[in-house]
């Protein structure tokens, strides 16, 4: 039974990259009908908040990213948060709670012989991996602590000094078979014993998460390039583990996922504003359309086709196909796709979709101005134009806006010499019209004939009247918004646009 972890550390806005790591370990998951463990790793308190931890669980429910067992009920209506009842039989979830746990198996590491005190100072740390830097040796941990006599660890006691925990790497290589890299081996030089528990008592991560891992049983780990530099180190503590008899004894495989970058060929980073995810939230992508391209990070459904539902990511998901290489992100293609899934909403679904940016803080109109069937009147058109959900209100704000936005820099660039008259010939035009025929087709005869006049095609001549009447050169077809803002409303814009 495949067993998998997402194991964020509540640190804040979460970003796509772990966003991406959430995404393939659910995809795995769901893929082999296994469990998804969503363990939160705040064992930092200085970085960790609960604030965070909400936004977390809050995050990974808009984007329907399901855990089976965790801190909180997927399913929403059931509290969050601290009041919430942790789901699943390795409980608690929050690493925060565990302590005790850590604690523990770090005692009986240290009296299988697995784990030692470190006396070593900081200073004396560097001065010695300073000098075999200068030597050309391997800066790691040198083992001066390994085997201290009970005189030397009491005389280091006298002295005042303290201790932390460091676990005993085997003399040996570790090789393991990569799910995305294939083999690798790490020579025990360059994987030296590393620190467990610090000085003041607190358990590191080097310790608790492949603690999880065997208490929680997992079976693959799926997760980030940027740690596949400690899983030598887990694997050895892995074997301790199961030498001391915690977990069940196996060790998990482990796949570790491409980087993602950004401008310049660089390391996406946290700092970028792309990897926000809330960003994305805010702009109205489709939890389905970021899904869709964040899955494109190191993966592909086949060549060519990059538009697919999470049912089809789900039924094709094989993390053998994932790419080793690092992933380009790029915002267009991002965009591309959300719009594609826009467009394969029903309209009734599409409509709904639009409704929180079509009021406050969005919305710049007045709550009673806004119409609902004049916007389901134009939605249609809305739906095979937009890229994000966010620019929905900027294109039919000119329907609940008393007054068109000012815009200038449009006004100028639509209101040239000559343009005047062109919009006058078009507003008597349009005023022949009477209510009945003012509908999308006879409007645009009416500016084709007065344009026509001019010598201007189309395109010229409609180019003041959509200012006009909307504040911007560009919008949704506009005879189709003429006919739904209705005759009275657009001869007076027009007026006024002369006066
Ligand atoms: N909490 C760790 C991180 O966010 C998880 C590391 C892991 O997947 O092993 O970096």
């Amino acid at each position: 039974h495949v067993r998998v972890r997402f194991c964020p550390s509540p640190t804040g806005n979460p970003h796509v990259g772990l966003v991406r790591t959430a995404l393939f370990n659910w995809a795995f998951a769901r893929h082999h009908g296994g469990t998804l463990v969503l363990r939160i790793e705040d064992t930092d308190a200085a970085r960790d908040s609960e604030e965070s931890y909400e936004q977390l669980l809050d995050s990974l429910r808009w984007l329907g990213l399901d855990w089976d067992e965790g801190p909180a009920p997927y399913g929403t209506g059931t509290g969050t948060g601290s009041a919430a009842e942790p789901v699943g039989p390795h409980a608690p979830y929050r690493q925060s709670q565990r302590m005790d746990i850590y604690r523990d198996v770090a005692e009986k590491l240290r009296q299988g012989g697995h784990a030692y005190r470190c006396f070593c100072t900081a200073e004396e740390l560097e001065a010695r991996r300073e000098a075999a830097r200068k030597a050309g040796r391997p800066s790691g941990y040198d083992g001066q602590c390994r085997d201290l006599s009970a005189d030397r660890i009491a005389a280091y006691e006298a002295e005042g000094r303290t201790s932390i925990v460091r676990f005993r790497m085997p003399d040996e290589a570790i090789t393991f078979t990569d799910l995305v890299r294939g083999e690798l081996t790490f020579a025990p030089e360059n994987v030296t014993d590393y620190g467990i528990v610090r000085a003041n008592g607190a358990p590191l991560y080097t310790l608790v998460n492949p603690v999880d891992d065997a208490l929680m049983e997992i079976t693959h780990v799926l997760r980030g390039e940027d740690l596949l530099s400690s899983t030598p180190r887990q694997i050895a503590l892995y074997r301790a583990l199961a030498d001391i008899g915690v977990g069940k004894g196996e060790t998990p495989a482990f796949g570790h996922l491409p980087y993602v970058m950004g401008e310049g060929n660089k390391k996406l980073s946290k700092r970028d504003p792309e990897s926000s995810l809330n960003l994305y939230r805010e702009r109205g992508f489709l939890p389905q359309g970021l899904l869709n391209y964040l899955s494109l990070l190191g993966w592909s459904l086949s060549e060519d086709r990059d538009i697919f539902s999470l049912d089809e990511l789900v039924a094709a998901f094989d993390i053998g196909d994932v790419n080793a290489n690092p992933a380009r992100f790029d915002l267009k293609k991002c965009e591309a796709i959300n719009a594609a899934h826009l467009r394969e909403l029903s309209v009734a679904d599409f409509t709904a979709a639009c409704a929180p940016w079509l009021k406050a803080p969005y919305a710049p109109w007045a709550e009673e101005d806004f119409d609902q069937a004049a916007f389901e009147e134009l939605a249609p058109l809305a739906q095979t134009r937009l890229t994000v959900l966010a620019d929905i209100t900027q294109n039919v704000d000119f329907l609940f806006l008393p007054e068109p936005v000012a815009d200038e820099a449009s006004w100028q660039k639509a209101m040239k010499p000559g343009a005047e008259d062109v919009l006058r010939s078009i507003h008597s035009r349009l005023a022949e019209l009477d209510g009945d025929s003012w509908r999308a087709d006879p409007l645009k005869e009416a500016v084709l004939a007065a344009g026509e006049a001019h010598g201007l095609k189309l395109g010229k001549a409609q180019a003041p009247l959509r200012v006009a009447v909307t504040g911007r050169t560009v919008g949704l077809p506009l005879f189709e918004s003429l006919e739904v803002l209705g005759r009275e409303r657009t001869l007076l814009r027009v007026d006024s646009a002369l006066a």
